[in-house]
């Protein structure tokens, strides 16, 4: 830590000179602190943040968990320093402009060659407000995405008064064409959303082949890479460790979301909508009397639905981006590379594993398996599950940390016909192998699975 905290220092003191443009002020009364307060406090907070599972660690491999970069962080505190409010122009006028050059950059990572679009608190309020786009194209119409989509969607969507339809997938997780086809001709669907990289799975919905559907039937297609997004950087590759098809087509599509606090290296608090036609930003229009007027410039307070926004996210996410461009052979590439290349090669082990089966090959950095169990019913391979993830994050040595998935019983009744179906869903585990390190510790990882998983069978 003491790397970035040299920079960080260097940044404050370059900040501190612009200060000193301005009479000298002593802090008022009210404000002054001892200092051995502050560090009491601090001590006292370190000490309650143990409370935490070590998300840093490339032995955490469960939910959609890290730190985000130094640099991330280092720029988001020095900035913060001047608290920046990029609702307006004058609220934030240097990190306001970079926002706008971060969104250029994610614009042109997607193929949009026209955009408009901000960050946002979460992917969340990022969908809301695509979908608030949408409801405004279409006030009469629903909204469809696949049962596997985030559960935001239909949340959202009850939100605005909006009817979501969930439709099933493949064997894969991914949209079902007919099944979409089917939804799309009722007439009753004004918006697609498509996911690359569910939530659960990192299933990549078949883009390409969803477009051509949604455009016969005069259907939008909102994308939810809140997940996957960044994974477009390596379809760019001479030879791409993902497949390519359903990423170019995010080009022709009309709203995508993005999460810079998932794959984007950044803090909590960094979300990104994107749309492809600028001129839903009148559906933003406001008259607010107490907001900025001083410039001709579009606010970005104009075309978000959220007021008050960090310009230290933006400052934050632009300085990232400045040191690990979104490229294939550079920044993002490359560490992008390591995750994808840890869940193939854990998927790879466990697919030749007596112990475990995949539960689909992963897509992404996401990888879902279940033991191999006497009987193989559902409710004995959930047990075994429960029993394998406590076992791992006990143990009391090494503990590894991972995830559970609920699995429906279609996504796996075709492809292992063996399985005993004695109730509708299944436990398996789940691993989110977000960390580039964790490239060097799927060994690691899979030995201390196949062990967890055999001290149980022994067990039960
Ligand atoms: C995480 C996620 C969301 C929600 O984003 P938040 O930033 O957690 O609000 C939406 N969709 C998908 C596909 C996600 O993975």
């Amino acid at each position: 830590m003491t790397e970035p905290l040299h920079a960080l220092t260097d940044g404050l003191n370059a900040l501190d000179a612009w200060r000193s443009r301005w009479p000298a002020f002593a802090p008022d009364a009210t404000l002054e602190l001892p200092p051995e307060t502050m560090a009491g406090v601090l001590a006292q907070l370190a000490e309650r943040l143990q409370d935490n599972f070590p998300f840093h660690h490339p032995l955490y491999a469960g939910q959609m968990l890290k730190p985000p970069h130094p640099l991330a962080w280092a720029a988001y505190a020095m900035t913060m320093t001047i608290n920046p409010n990029n609702h307006a122009l004058d609220g934030g006028p240097a990190t306001a402009k970079m926002e706008l050059e971060a969104i250029a950059d994610m614009a042109r990572l997607f193929g949009f060659t026209n955009h408009l679009g901000h960050l946002t608190a979460s992917g969340t309020i990022a969908n809301l407000e695509a979908l608030w786009v949408a409801r405004q194209l279409h006030p009469d119409k629903g909204i469809a995405c696949s049962i596997d989509a985030h559960y935001t969607h239909p949340r959202m969507a009850a939100v605005l008064g909006m009817t979501a339809e969930t439709i099933p997938t493949d064997a894969q997780g991914r949209l079902d064409l007919a099944a979409v086809e089917s939804v799309l001709a009722s007439g009753r669907i004004g918006t697609l959303v498509v996911t690359p990289g569910t939530t659960g799975l990192g299933a990549v919905d078949p883009i390409h082949e969803l477009v051509p559907i949604a455009r016969r039937h005069g259907v939008r297609v909102h994308v939810d890479a809140a997940y996957g997004g960044f994974y477009r950087v390596l379809t760019d590759a001479p030879q791409p460790m993902i497949d390519v098809a359903p990423w170019l087509a995010i080009a022709e599509c009309d709203s995508v979301v993005v999460d810079p606090h998932k794959h984007g290296l950044q803090p909590y608090g960094c979300g990104c909508v994107l749309f492809r036609d600028p001129s839903v930003g009148r559906f933003y229009k406001h008259d607010s009397p107490y907001t900025y007027f001083t410039s001709n410039d579009l606010h970005l307070g104009e075309i978000s639905l959220e007021c008050s926004r960090a310009g230290a996210a933006a400052a934050a996410f632009w300085a990232t981006l400045q040191a690990f461009p979104l490229r294939h052979d550079a920044g993002f590439g490359p560490i992008l590379g390591r995750t994808r290349q840890a869940a193939l090669d854990w998927a790879e082990r466990l697919s030749t594993s007596p112990d475990f089966r995949l539960v689909v090959s992963p897509e992404l950095d996401i990888v879902a398996f279940f033991p191999v169990t006497a009987g193989l019913s559902a409710s004995r391979i959930s047990a075994h599950t429960e029993a394998i993830f406590q076992r791992l994050e006990t143990h009391p040595e090494q503990p590894v940390y991972l995830a559970k998935l609920q699995v429906r019983r279609e996504l796996l009744a075709t492809r292992y016909p063996d399985l005993h179906w004695d109730q509708e869903t299944v436990t398996v585990l789940r691993s989110c192998l977000m960390k580039p390190e964790q490239a060097s510790f799927v060994g690691f990882l899979h030995q201390a699975v196949t062990a967890a998983s055999q001290a149980t069978a022994r067990d039960l």
